[in-house]
């Protein structure tokens, strides 16, 4: 947990945190609950696990399943481009392309979790996948010395993050650790893929797929989110509610947290602090509320989605004289 003070500056905020998941062992917040879903499978006793995913949960389950000693099988989608899966294959995974959707893939492996008795983390164990991002809301009371935010800013994909934070709260509360004070949980996502938005915004108890996402948030280009009903309504309980943002206020968040904060993050936590910023202009968000953001993908999974959008490096001589022409740095 990082307090954000020149971040908070930047928004004209007095008090915001940043939890920081780019830096957990596989880089993104998925370990939280792949770790929790591989030690059942161990403890089940089952052969293998494995996920369907195409980017950070295949990382995550693969490389705790190669410290827990499993064979993992992970079911993509043929299409999705390599890279996005060459840190699940370096952990030792069985890579396996389905010609056809992720929903295809996702059918497949699901069946297949059936006739040779895996564990596949999101699939047939995911009841307890989802505890292991309580520790999120766990974290971050303690962290915060036990005096919990008045706000929490959550990116969406399926909506099982953002219910875990808030149960991850509640429980807390229940036990007494914290106070019985209401923590409003917000739900940010990208446009080009917002179902939970646009049902929050409609005011609707349906939640309509996004056929196609369109967006550089693959992380959470998930289009008919599972825990999506969940969502709106931990968000409409809590007080908290639901915004989207642009590509290009996505890649302006990512280069204001590096820059304020030096921390990278992949487009999932840009859209975080974009819709920050957006709720601050909106006034949705009061300047004096505690507000953590939860970044959780590093940047380095996906460089390509800034790389247009960074200065390139200027070229000079290997002399002297060629470097201090450059007006970066402002003379001798
Ligand atoms: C998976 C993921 C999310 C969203 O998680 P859900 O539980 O599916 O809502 C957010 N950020 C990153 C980086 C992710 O990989």
């Amino acid at each position: 947990m990082h307090k954000a003070n020149a971040l908070a500056r930047a928004l004209g905020l007095k008090e915001v945190y940043v939890k920081d998941d780019t830096v957990n062992p596989t880089y993104s917040f998925k370990d939280r609950p792949a770790t929790v879903a591989v030690s059942k499978a161990v403890e089940f006793g089952s052969k293998a696990v494995g996920c369907a995913s195409t980017g950070n949960l295949a990382a995550a389950t693969a490389a705790h399943a190669a410290k827990a000693g499993l064979p993992c099988y992970i079911f993509i989608p043929a299409s999705i481009e390599l890279n996005k899966i060459v840190q699940a294959t370096a952990y030792g995974a069985n890579i396996i392309a389905v010609k056809g959707t992720y929903d295809d893939a996702n059918v497949l492996a699901a069946q297949a979790a059936e006739i040779y008795d895996w564990a596949l983390v999101n699939i047939n164990i995911r009841p307890y996948y989802v505890e292991g991002s309580k520790t999120l809301a766990f974290e971050t009371c303690e962290q915060l010395d036990w005096s919990p935010p008045d706000h929490v800013i959550v990116p969406v994909a399926s909506g099982a993050l953002l219910g875990a934070i808030r149960r991850g709260f509640d429980e807390f509360r229940k036990l007494g650790l914290i106070e019985n004070s209401k923590i409003r949980v917000t739900g940010a996502q990208p446009h080009g893929c917002s179902p939970v938005v646009d049902a929050f915004k409609s005011n609707s108890d349906e939640i309509s797929p996004v056929e196609q996402p369109d967006t550089i948030a693959k992380s959470l280009a998930v289009g008919n989110p599972g825990d999506g009903l969940y969502a709106v309504r931990n968000i409409r309980e809590t007080g908290g509610v639901a915004e989207s943002v642009t590509n290009e206020e996505i890649v302006e968040a990512i280069k204001l947290l590096a820059k304020t904060e030096g921390i990278f993050t992949e487009p999932a936590g840009g859209v975080t602090i974009a819709v920050l910023k957006k709720l601050v202009e909106s006034g949705v968000v009061s300047t004096d509320e505690k507000i953590v953001c939860y970044v959780t993908g590093n940047g380095l999974k996906s460089p390509e989605s800034i790389l247009e959008h960074v200065p390139k490096p200027v070229e000079i001589e290997p002399s002297l004289e060629s470097l201090t022409t450059l007006s970066m740095l402002g003379g001798v």
